[in-house]
């Protein structure tokens, strides 16, 4: 049984203009002790995926779909249920901008103390606090200090402890080394391999898929609002099938051969996203039905959303 099972799902915003279609028909799985990639341009998506899945949607609501986790649909159950039985307690967050994730006016100490005791935490609140600060190489003189105290790369880590705290079964990372340098974002994901391979799984979403390609044993391609392509990394990065795939991968700069190649255009307005494939003026290898009809969500060395494959 997989640990996550995402079906169908769509996610919308209210907004002044009118709802707006952040993600639809998102669908994948992923195993227990796996690290799934989500990777797009930013406003594809991505993060509203992750905040749907804890269920931390601020505006937007999910209007359709299910979520299962570990066989149960979460999205059927109250807000209450679940925060009692999964949110940080099976499932945890590492929300974007280790910046301005924490609160100024309190000591890290202070705000660990503060999740355990929201999610009413009965072991040894010093020990648990200790633990998550030990397995991100904290220092514990961290734990007296403000954040403004810290480095970037010190409060990355303390928002790593925060998603560790109540032992998660499953973590959903939001570009958590966004805005470090490349010797921390190393630290960084070294330690989230280390943890991996303590049986925790990860959601990791990002924009750089040179990173990805580090920590993912399966990618999910979002353009759009939707998820046009999931696989293997494997597959992903060796023979991507969706040609937003293709021209993503080209886009990243490389040391030595071809130079990046951009996507010209813009994604499509998510207000009044097209009825058709959602990459069609930007696409190389549209057709003509390209212009007619949304594809589907086919078999193709894993699963791709492309009128090629159908
Ligand atoms: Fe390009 Fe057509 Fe595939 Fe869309 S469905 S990505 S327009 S080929």
């Amino acid at each position: 049984m997989a640990l996550l099972s995402v079906q169908d799902l769509s996610i919308q915003y209210n907004s002044m203009a009118g709802p707006v279609y952040a993600v639809e028909h998102a669908s994948f799985e992923m195993e227990s002790g796996e690290t799934v990639g989500i990777v797009g341009e930013s406003a594809c998506g991505k993060s509203t995926l992750g905040l749907g899945i804890i269920r931390s949607l601020s505006g937007g609501s999910i209007t359709g779909g299910s979520v299962i986790f570990d066989g149960h649909n979460i999205n059927d159950i109250s807000d209450t249920e679940f925060d009692q039985k999964y949110r940080w307690k099976q499932i945890s967050m590492m929300f974007q901008g280790a910046m301005s994730s924490l609160d100024p006016v309190y000591t890290i100490q202070e705000q660990f103390t503060e999740i355990l005791q929201h999610h009413k935490f009965d072991g040894n609140t010093n020990d648990a606090i200790s633990g998550a600060i030990a397995a991100v190489n904290l220092e514990e003189s961290v734990l007296g200090r403000y954040p403004h105290e810290l480095s970037g790369g010190m409060k990355q880590r303390v928002i790593v402890a925060m998603a560790l705290l109540l032992n998660p079964r499953l973590v959903i990372a939001d570009e958590p080394t966004t805005a470090l340098d490349v010797l921390i974002q190393a630290r960084i994901i070294n330690m989230l391999k280390d943890l991996k391979s303590t049986g925790m799984s990860f959601l990791f979403i990002t924009h750089d898929l040179a990173l990805l390609s580090e920590i993912a044993d399966k990618v999910g391609i979002m353009y759009g609002g939707q998820l046009v392509e999931f696989g293997t990394s494997e597959n992903i990065y060796n023979n991507p099938q969706h040609p937003y795939t293709k021209k993503l991968l080209e886009s990243v700069p490389r040391l030595h051969g071809s130079q990046p190649s951009y996507i010209s255009g813009t994604p499509p307005n998510l207000l009044t996203p097209p009825t058709t494939c959602r990459f069609v003026d930007r696409c190389s290898e549209a057709m003509d039905k390209c212009q007619r009809d949304p594809p589907d969500l086919v078999t193709a060395n894993g699963m791709v959303k492309c009128w090629l494959y159908e």
